[in-house]
């Protein structure tokens, strides 16, 4: 894999004894990968990734990964606020719903894929907190979208997805929803109706309507019992 160093000044040092326990994944949204790398390593533009995915599969590293990179923004996911301070975040080359979305190329996602198992890896993220930027700020973000392959990531390691269709959920759906990890009401500041969306976005991108219907209990309780099943 080709790794070229774009360096970001856009960082600064993660808070002491903060674990790197995050893994978020997004799209850059922006009409080309060099307007996207160009942005990410623009001073004025505070905003940084630690690497961007170019559809070709190229990688760009901006920010050391000890480092805390500004890429989540306001986020949540289970408990904790600043999503930055603890997590990697991942800029994968992709006009977005803007400028004309589009599948990713699979020399893009072996990239990806690659690129995260090593991090993962490294730091020991569970498979459970490997996220889209819209599973930590539902309602604000969309990124990486519904032709995100979570599912074919998950094959090869990385991420979780459901093993069944068949599971029963034994809570709410809204409280099965937080048990994973999502925010809901203040924690996000976002209706519900935009949380099951991006539940729905990551792991039943079919139908994104914001309906928890019988499938997608299933899927949530599936990926629920997966969790308590994880090391
Ligand atoms: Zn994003």
């Amino acid at each position: 894999m080709d790794v070229i160093t774009a360096p970001s000044p856009n960082f600064d040092a993660r808070p002491p004894a903060t674990p790197i326990d995050i893994l978020v994944l997004h799209y850059t949204g922006m009409e080309t990968g060099a307007a996207a790398v160009a942005h990410l390593c623009d001073p004025t533009a505070k905003v940084s990734a630690h690497y961007t995915v170019d559809e070709d599969g190229t990688i760009y590293a901006h920010v050391p990964e000890d480092c805390r990179a500004w890429h989540a923004g306001v986020s949540y996911w289970a408990g904790v606020r600043d999503i930055n301070a603890r997590s990697i975040g991942i800029e994968i080359v992709n006009p977005g719903h803007e400028f004309g979305y589009r599948s990713f190329p699979s020399a893009q996602i072996a990239a990806v894929t690659h690129l995260a198992k090593g991090i993962v890896g490294r730091h020991g993220i569970a498979n459970a907190r490997v996220l889209g930027h819209s599973d930590v700020a539902p309602g604000r973000k969309i990124d990486p979208g519904e032709l995100f392959p979570w599912g074919a990531l998950a094959l090869s390691g990385v991420g979780l997805w459901p093993q069944t269709r068949k599971a029963k959920l034994s809570v709410a759906f809204e409280e099965g929803l937080r048990a994973f990890g999502y925010g809901l009401g203040p924690d996000v500041d976002a209706p519900a109706k935009s949380v099951i969306g991006a539940f729905q976005r990551h792991f039943r991108p079919s139908k994104i309507d914001g309906v928890a219907d019988k499938e997608c209990q299933a899927i949530l309780a599936a990926l629920l019992t997966e969790i308590d099943f994880a090391p």
